[in-house]
């Protein structure tokens, strides 16, 4: 085995099994792709469908699907109908206007359901999308979704700022886990709060600390991205 099968396998053992991961693939090609899943690997993240998302899905045949996908990248409406035919889960849906666009495609590609998770715009960037923080808007956007039957919310993303230091990320983490568990009282025919997705490869363990139970990991399997 390579060595990004070894640091997978590595960082497999370091966490609780509690706590997914999802290898976040962006830019790797597909060889190393397939070789984090032959290193074990169950969910791939990718941040843009297509070209890059879709041609690694193809290239890796029969390897793709011993996987599940899940899109971490910003979904445009023109993309939705091919991120369809290769994620299982969607993370970021950011809008109670993408969600509708997505509800709309769901089974003209064939499915009748597809999970997804509300994006939160943790640091109320501007330059991100996302729900911003805030218990009231985010049970209404939920209590909309509700009338889209092909939507199954299953629950929240954040990326929270970027810093060099992952303790200044906490309060970001800290939040998101609050609305998180506030949320578990509203009760809808398609919404759970099952997964909180916080954490990359320098916050992962504060993320953790702070009630995260799936992380998204790059650079420390794959090493630092060049492009
Ligand atoms: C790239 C990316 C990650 C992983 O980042 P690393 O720093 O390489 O671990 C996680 N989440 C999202 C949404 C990403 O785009």
């Amino acid at each position: 085995m390579g060595k990004i099968g070894d640091n997978y396998k590595r960082l497999r053992e370091s966490i609780h099994l509690d706590i997914s991961i999802v290898v976040a693939s962006k830019t790797r090609t597909y060889n190393e792709v397939g070789e984090v899943i032959e290193a074990g690997a169950t969910l791939i993240g990718e941040n843009y469908v297509y070209p890059e998302a879709l041609n690694k899905y193809q290239l890796l045949g029969e390897k793709a699907e011993r996987v599940r996908w899940h899109l971490i990248g910003p979904l445009q409406k023109n993309k939705i109908n091919k991120a369809l035919l290769i994620f299982d889960l969607i993370q970021t849906v950011g809008s109670l206007h993408i969600a509708r666009e997505i509800d709309k495609r769901v089974e003209r590609a064939g499915k009748s359901i597809i999970p997804v998770l509300l994006e939160i715009n943790s640091g109320r960037e501007e330059s991100k999308s996302g729900f911003l923080p805030d218990l009231s808007i985010i049970k209404e956007a939920i209590l909309e979704i509700e009338e889209l039957r092909n939507i199954m919310i299953k629950g929240l993303m954040t990326m929270g700022p970027m810093y060099g230091n992952p303790e200044n990320a906490r309060p970001y983490f800290k939040i998101t886990r609050e609305i998180f568990e506030r949320l578990k009282e509203v009760e809808t025919k398609n919404s759970m709060m099952e997964i909180l997705s916080m954490g990359m490869s320098n916050s992962y363990k504060v993320a953790i600390e702070e009630g995260s139970n799936m992380v998204r990991i790059g650079s420390l399997i794959f090493g630092e991205r060049i492009k």
